[in-house]
């Protein structure tokens, strides 16, 4: 499970926005870009998903 004080801090790699924690499936969504980032226990992996 993600701490919320890590959700404070972190942000969309993509567009710095808002992330929203899905805790059903483990998911973090974008609340600005709607990009969908994995959890993998309990760290969020923050990775672009656009080349450039
Ligand atoms: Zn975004």
């Amino acid at each position: 499970m993600i701490k919320q004080d890590l959700l404070e801090i972190i942000c969309c790699p993509d567009c710095r926005g808002e992330l929203v924690l899905n805790e059903k499936e483990s998911t973090l969504t974008c609340a600005s870009c709607k990009t969908v980032f994995d959890v993998n226990d309990g760290i969020p992996i923050l990775l672009p998903k656009k080349n450039g």
